[in-house]
């Protein structure tokens, strides 16, 4: 099996998906995932139409950002998924979205907090903003990072969303229930305010979705 073909069929996949699903408008956003078996990623290239975007035409770079394969420029945002990558083993896939409702939460600096069941399950809690930095900057990867801690998703201040999963498929869902998320708190704040989950069904709700929250095969354990 070809993993870098994989890889890069599945970021196609991916971010035809992200447009379909009115999660970006034009070009913006991203997609990116690990190639599996290698310590390479597999990443859209900078400002091309999603449309009509073929597996060849995705950027494949080692670690440290030399491209491997792909003769585009990657995403202007490739600092902001390496980032991500070197410090969580966990994150197969990593998703950047403009969607509305994240965006004016994250133009509002206004964190998301664990109010919604879905999104905690997938996310692991809060989804907190990052200090602002202007696009495609190591400090905006920086502040990323840091606001991102251990969870699966962050806000970037004033500009968009960033979702991270174990798989595409992961990644991208975690970005539509930020999306979903971010809807259903400012509509709940119109009626008199959101209330935010304690901690410890915080942890349960993840644990549940981590452990448990799946079918399992006929026969299996
Ligand atoms: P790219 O088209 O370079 O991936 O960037 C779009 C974007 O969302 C920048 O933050
Ligand atoms: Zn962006």
């Amino acid at each position: 099996m070809d993993n870098r073909k994989t890889a890069r069929d599945e970021v196609v996949r991916t971010a035809l998906a992200m447009l379909e699903r009115g999660l970006v408008a034009g070009t913006w956003g991203n997609v990116s995932v690990r190639v599996p078996g290698a310590a390479q990623v597999a990443i859209t290239p900078s400002g091309r139409d999603y449309r009509s975007l073929g597996p060849e035409d995705i950027v494949v770079v080692d670690l440290q950002g030399n491209r491997v394969a792909g003769a585009l420029a990657p995403s202007s945002e490739l600092p902001l998924h390496l980032a991500i990558y070197a410090g969580r083993v966990d994150v197969g896939a990593v998703v950047h979205t403009h969607s509305i409702f994240a965006s004016a939460c994250a133009a509002a600096r206004r964190a998301l907090p664990p109010v919604i069941e879905d999104l905690i399950q997938i996310t692991g809690g809060a989804v907190e903003v990052a200090d602002y930095a202007l696009p495609g900057t190591a400090e905006l990867a920086t502040n990323a990072v840091a606001a991102l801690g251990d969870r699966q998703a962050v806000l970037l201040a004033n500009h968009g969303a960033v979702g991270c999963g174990r798989t595409a498929d992961e990644a991208l869902l975690a970005c539509e229930l930020i999306e979903k998320g971010a809807q259903i708190f400012v509509y709940a704040n119109l009626l008199g305010g959101a209330h935010a989950l304690d901690g410890g069904d915080v942890a349960a709700m993840r644990r549940f979705y981590i452990e448990h929250y799946r079918q399992r095969q006929e026969g299996a354990e």
